[in-house]
């Protein structure tokens, strides 16, 4: 079989520990017998961000912005030890963080529904995809403890001098005080990214606030996301059959649990911090969930939800066996495969995708698994593999079916 070629190289991050052995693998099994592979390669490894200052991971998220489409490992975060472990320069910053920044994105989570792992919420059919905003309100918070007895207000001073103040609670003893923002622009790149991915996976996208008590901040969310919505989408979506609506967050909450799935919530900050999770945990694991960044200028940035998984990392070192589920990051792959495929025209790289993706859900669904998923299976006739057992049941698969 002749390999797929490429026209674009993809943006390759390299990442740490677990997630870099399992990289390293899917690329060897997955990926280049089959793939006539183009990338271009920027080690994101700690060691490889510390000795270059941290530089390489913003010349990674530059190359995003050139070439539209990354794909990134897991990557440590370092924390006070892991100076200490790595011998490191600087406490650097999450890459996450650093790459979220520079293409000002909107981060979208879905579970990935296979036979055998159910959802707890019996009428999930289809995954619900979460898009969190990742700008501002309690995450940049400014906040004071209050001693005693005393006047709290809202102060604005405009850029030629002028105030405008809103009593915020007149106090007669201790308490806490807490000040919040977010911005227009901030605002408006979230809506324009939940917009624009509704419409590339065809689902419905749903919008919640608390804006009968927030009537000014959260209303502005809501105006945003509609004024943007009737003048520059609506007719798109229309066009293509879905919809979007806009509803309080107690509603959504409980349509969300009666539903069967199948759309995109778009929350605020918090909410969708705290929303994110319970989706997640009641549709499996960490592992079996796919992450994209979208940013409002259109690039796609591919990762796994979760992190580098040290203690199987440290497992392999001692030469002991591991059990480590690469579907996330197989995913990680395959999304930006596919999306590459679609910009550049490639129908054979969008089928292998697709083929890829089925094989590694056949391949649960015939009872081979990581143990991770063993432990939470409904089926009680399975086969539990290690990490590169698992890899190559599906490469076996993808070979049956392509
Ligand atoms: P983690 O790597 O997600 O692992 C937490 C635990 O979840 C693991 O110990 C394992 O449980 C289970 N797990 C996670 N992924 C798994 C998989 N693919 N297969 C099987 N089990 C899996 O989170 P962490 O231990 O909190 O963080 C480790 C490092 O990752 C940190 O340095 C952190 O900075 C980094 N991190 C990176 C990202 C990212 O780059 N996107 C995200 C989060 C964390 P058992 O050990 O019980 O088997
Ligand atoms: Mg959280």
């Amino acid at each position: 079989m002749a390999k797929i070629q490429m026209k674009t190289p993809l943006v390759e991050m390299d990442g740490d520990e677990m997630t870099r052995i399992i990289w390293q693998m899917i690329k060897d099994h997955l990926i280049t017998p089959f793939v006539d592979l183009k990338t271009e390669y920027y080690d994101l490894g700690l060691v490889k961000r510390d000795e270059t200052d941290d530089q390489i991971t913003v010349d990674a998220a530059n190359a995003c912005k050139k070439y539209g489409v990354g794909v990134k490992c897991a990557t440590i975060t370092p924390n006070a030890q892991r100076m200490t472990e790595y011998n490191l320069k600087k406490m650097w910053k999450s890459p996450n963080g650093t790459i979220r920044a520079a293409l000002d994105g909107t981060v979208f989570r879905a579970p990935i529904v296979v036979k055998g792992i159910e959802p707890c919420v019996r009428n999930w059919k289809k995954p619900i995809t979460l898009a969190r905003h990742a700008y501002g309100d309690v995450y940049k918070n400014a906040e004071i403890r209050i001693p005693g007895a005393g006047k709290a207000e809202l102060t604005y001073t405009a850029a030629d001098g002028s105030e405008t103040r809103e009593l915020i609670h007149e106090f007669r003893g201790a308490g806490v005080l807490q000040g919040i923002h977010n911005t227009d622009a901030s605002i408006t790149s979230f809506a324009h990214s939940c917009f624009k991915y509704a419409i590339d996976t065809m689902q419905d996208l749903w919008f919640s606030t608390k804006d009968t008590i927030s009537k000014t901040y959260d209303h502005r969310f809501k105006d945003i996301f509609r004024e943007i919505y009737e003048t520059e989408y609506k007719a798109r979506f229309e066009e293509i059959g879905i919809e979007y609506f806009y509803t309080l967050i107690d509603d959504a909450v409980a349509r969300v649990m009666k539903s069967k799935g199948g759309f995109i919530w778009a929350c605020k900050n918090y909410d969708g911090d705290v929303m994110s999770d319970m989706i997640s945990s009641a549709f499996g694991s960490l592992a079996m969930m796919t992450s994209v960044l979208v940013s409002p200028s259109g690039v796609y940035e591919f990762e796994a939800a979760h992190g580098t998984v040290q203690r199987h990392y440290y497992k392999h070192l001692a030469g002991e066996e591991t059990s480590t589920n690469s579907v996330a990051t197989i995913f990680a792959w395959t999304g930006a495969l596919r999306k590459r495929g679609e910009i550049d025209g490639i129908d054979a790289l969008v089928t292998y995708a697709n083929d890829m993706e089925r094989a590694v859900l056949w391949t649960i669904e015939s009872g081979r698994m990581t143990k991770d998923l063993a432990l939470i299976t409904s089926r009680d006739d399975i086969v539990v593999l290690n990490t590169e057992q698992f890899i190559q049941a599906v490469r076996k698969k993808y070979e049956e079916i392509a």
